[in-house]
């Protein structure tokens, strides 16, 4: 029997009052793992409405720092208690791979210690612009926060909200992708176990349209932040009217790994295996364009072609799978779709482009790694984000050439440069119009750094110290040290 998900509202366990269910499946067997509930627009809204009670009696908001910070730390314990746990989850659920899955509860739980260290420290300014007349310039949580969050990291894009929306004084409700629920159920019955006061954590289950639409367009959140697809997110913009919301996007992206001739080709092919099928390409950040100085494209293409062939595509629990599965039929469909453009724009299939139809594979959702080589920037499989483990490779002249074709998109979540020249390399990137780039590497970043695009990426940043300052409301109070009438009008 499939375990029957609840949702938490307002410090309980409820079931939906609906009757409609979502089947979730493992992706790499398409066993039904879960029953998983729609929940309606009207639960929507009571859950919205307990976080608002529940920020407004301050139980959470007015906590000292240093309280909220200790039950931040409670709910990073739990989670490192359960992190196989945790990582089986999200294996079944995702069919991410199980080194995957430990690294991304590895970077939650990390998330929630970096901010409760972050409530630890000193913060607000002062500006004194008289004698007697004092300015303190504070942070304050903005209210009732709604996180809506995609399939591909579904803890840990989960967290990267959770973590800074709870640590700034907010009431959170978390909206899971459909399709992947269960490792956000685990985490809210960690976060039962703590201290957190009833109704400050909500989770609700159910669809976009309207689980996600209902958040997105409520007059009692105070702030919807997203992670998900462009289109979703310009929908999500608009729904945010209403009100005047605060909107924080984290979307989509087509990002360009640029190979000059003088990188080190071993790392360069390593990296650019890394950049584009961890998470089987299902990572808004991947390196998906791969732009090669043509002194080395040869080169780089048959050793890369060389690599990629060796990866081990297998189910995540599998300990020598290197690949997981796609997360779902539906999606498989639409990357074999793309596939097909690809041949039909004149693109030349170097590798992959089936899905693995034997042994223990043909039960799952698994996709060759594939590259398209010799690739031009009018191709919609250069332009659009394809979200699987599909990778093209061009060819530039110069630093000019590498540049135009990188900037020539409307994304600008990542980006990459590989050189020797430390010099050139530092040009190049800082010429790359994206929010998060590597020189010599890519993928490897930190909590502590901003996370963010440019252009039609999304609007803000996630992680670090900005990530805490998209969850709080910035407030000046001026202070007159010497009370006395000031006399603007005078009498008689
Ligand atoms: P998606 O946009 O389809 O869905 C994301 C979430 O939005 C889900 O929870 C979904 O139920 C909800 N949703 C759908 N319609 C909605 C609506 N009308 N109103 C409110 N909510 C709605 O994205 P996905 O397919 O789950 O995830 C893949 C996308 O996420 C890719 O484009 C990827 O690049 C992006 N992504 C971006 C980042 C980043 O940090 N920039 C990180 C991870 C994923």
């Amino acid at each position: 029997m499939s375990k029957k998900l609840n949702m938490y509202m307002n410090g309980d366990w409820v079931e939906s009052s609906s009757n409609e269910t979502f089947d979730i499946i493992n992706p790499a067997t398409q066993e039904v793992i879960a029953i998983a509930p729609k929940a309606t627009k009207e639960e929507t809204e009571e859950a919205i409405k307990a976080a608002k009670r529940t920020f407004e009696s301050g139980v959470w908001s007015y906590l000292p720092p240093q309280e909220r910070a200790r039950v931040l730390l409670q709910i990073a314990e739990k989670m490192e208690e359960h992190l196989n746990e945790l990582a089986e989850l999200e294996v079944q659920n995702n069919g991410k791979t199980k080194r995957e899955a430990e690294s991304d509860a590895q970077e939650a739980i990390n998330s929630f210690r970096y901010y409760a260290g972050l409530l630890n420290m000193p913060d607000g300014q002062t500006y004194e612009y008289s004698d007697d007349m004092q300015t303190l310039i504070v942070k304050e949580p903005i209210g009732t926060a709604g996180l809506i969050v995609p399939w591909n990291f579904p803890l840990l894009m989960s967290v990267w909200k959770i973590a800074p929306a709870l640590a700034a004084g907010n009431s959170i409700i978390l909206k899971p992708a459909e399709i992947t629920p269960i490792t956000a159920v685990k985490l809210f019955e960690l976060i039962d176990e703590t201290d957190l006061p009833k109704g400050a954590a909500n989770l609700l289950l159910g669809s976009g349209s309207v689980v996600g639409q209902t958040i997105a367009e409520s007059e009692d959140v105070d702030i919807v932040s997203f992670t998900g697809s462009t289109g979703v997110g310009r929908h999500i913009m608009t729904a945010a009217t209403g009100n005047m919301k605060k909107v924080s996007l984290e979307l989509g992206g087509k990002s360009p790994n640029i190979i000059f001739d003088d990188a080190d080709l071993e790392t360069a092919v390593d990296y650019a295996l890394y950049g584009i099928f961890l998470g089987a390409g299902q990572v808004c950040s991947s390196g998906s364009r791969i732009l090669v100085q043509e002194g080395i494209y040869d080169k780089f293409v048959e050793r890369y072609v060389e690599r990629a062939k060796a990866i081990k595509v297998g189910p995540g629990n599998d300990e020598k799978a290197e690949m997981g599965a796609i997360v779902s039929r539906k999606h498989l469909e639409s990357i074999l779709e793309y596939v097909k453009i690809g041949i039909e724009e004149g693109a030349n299939l170097a590798l992959g482009g089936s899905q693995i139809k034997w042994g223990e594979l043909e039960k799952g959702f698994f996709l060759e790694p594939t590259i398209f080589i010799d690739v031009t920037n009018c191709m919609r499989i250069v332009r659009e984000e394809i979200f699987g483990p599909v990778v093209t490779v061009q060819k530039f002249k110069d630093e000019d050439d590498a540049i135009k074709d990188a900037n020539d998109t409307d994304f600008g979540l990542a980006g990459a440069v590989f050189s020797n020249d430390q010099n050139k390399a530092l040009r190049v990137i800082k010429r790359v119009r994206a929010g998060i780039t590597w020189v010599n590497a890519y993928h490897l970043t930190n909590v502590q750094a901003p996370w963010g695009g440019y252009k039609q990426s999304g609007i803000g940043r996630s992680l670090g110290t900005y990530g805490l300052d998209e969850y709080q409301e910035t407030k000046q109070i001026n202070m007159n040290l010497a009370p006395k009438p000031l006399h603007w009008f005078e009498e008689g």
